[in-house]
């Protein structure tokens, strides 16, 4: 047997990966304070960079992707407050309704009428309604977009529906944040820096831990104000960190391979091409992830599991990511034993 015949492949997110050595020799020489205190100067770096790149005026480091939308979700609601959200969204499934019993919003789900994760300014002003009304009625205040649609298979808002989404919601008022976990990787597919698709929101939040490769990390950005009060707020959760630096030094690494993603995506072509031929029904990627639709998802799970293929379901489907720790020949190798298991 060769190594590759019993090498585990690891499709099940692209927060599986490791920090590799380059990352961890950052991390192991990263100049650090105390970030409760006075500060941490390599968190305040990557502030600063994950500010710029995001092209908003200031940003606060979290130790997770949810806590960065919690964090945006408290500062923009009140108690009585409508937020709108396409159906699926991170906030409204992944989160176990924090946006709700913390931030104190009543989610509204968006449907996806003009694609796979993307609902319609014509969908957006409908769920809006008619302003005012009596004092009991929800205010809609937020609305909040997810860049890439994780649930929809990593599906991409381009800037011109970004831009007729965000005029929508201008009119009518709201506020915007835009949960860009995987904004990287939109960006990457539309061959644009991430700024070009976080025009005109409010606040932000990404990762580093999703496909970047760090082991820990996310911001939410927005205006100095904003920032002011969302690091209250995360202290308040419990996420200040004191010399985290040795944690941003590992995000510093990961902001140098926004570019790498384009492999990442091809490689999800590969498997979804792959699994068509197989006969099995799945989307075609836009990004990184492949949702396979089968008879038996427990079945099919543990045929994957006997072939030392790992993938996880989302949605009643099958979800397979690709990332930096799983080489295209890896793609190809889970392919083959598929093939040869005479699966789905
Ligand atoms: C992963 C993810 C998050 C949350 O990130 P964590 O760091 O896992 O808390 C938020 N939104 C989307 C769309 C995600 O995919």
């Amino acid at each position: 047997m060769t190594s590759s015949d019993t090498q585990s492949l690891d499709f099940r997110s692209d927060t599986v990966t490791q920090p590799d050595e380059a990352m961890r020799r950052a991390m192991a020489s990263a100049e650090v304070g105390d970030n409760v205190l006075d500060g941490d100067p390599t968190i305040r770096a990557l502030e600063e960079r994950a500010a710029g790149v995001l092209g908003m005026p200031a940003a606060l480091w979290t130790p997770s992707g949810t806590m960065a939308n919690l964090i945006a979700l408290s500062v923009h609601l009140e108690r009585g407050d409508r937020f709108l959200a396409p159906r699926g969204a991170h906030v409204l499934m992944n989160e176990l309704g924090s946006a709700a019993w913390l931030a104190g919003g009543m989610p509204d789900p968006l449907e996806h009428d003009a694609g796979p994760g993307r609902p319609s300014p014509e969908a957006v002003a409908a769920a809006i309604g008619a302003r005012g009304g009596p004092y009991f009625t929800l205010r809609t205040t937020l609305l909040c977009l997810e860049n890439t649609h994780n649930a929809s298979g990593g599906s991409v808002i381009p800037p011109h529906e970004h831009a007729q989404l965000l005029s929508t919601a201008r009119q009518a008022g709201l506020r915007v944040h835009l949960d860009g976990a995987r904004i990287w990787h939109a960006a990457a597919a539309l061959g644009l820096p991430p700024a070009a698709l976080t025009v005109g929101v409010d606040t932000v939040s990404a990762c580093f831990s999703k496909g970047l490769g760090a082991p820990v990390g996310s911001v939410v950005a927005g205006s100095a104000s904003f920032v002011e009060r969302a690091r209250r707020m995360r202290q308040m959760l419990g996420g200040g960190v004191r010399q985290g630096g040795v944690l941003a030094a590992a995000a510093l690494v990961a902001l140098d391979r926004i570019g790498d993603l384009a492999e990442d995506h091809e490689k999800a072509r590969k498997l979804s091409t792959g699994l068509a031929e197989l006969g099995w029904e799945v989307n075609t990627p836009e990004t990184n992830i492949v949702l396979a639709r089968v008879a038996d998802l427990a079945v099919t799970l543990d045929s994957l599991g006997a072939l030392g293929i790992l993938a996880s379901t989302l949605g009643g489907k099958v979800r397979f990511v690709t990332h930096r720790d799983l080489s295209m020949a890896g793609v190809e190798e889970a392919l083959r034993r598929i093939k040869a298991g005479g699966h789905p």
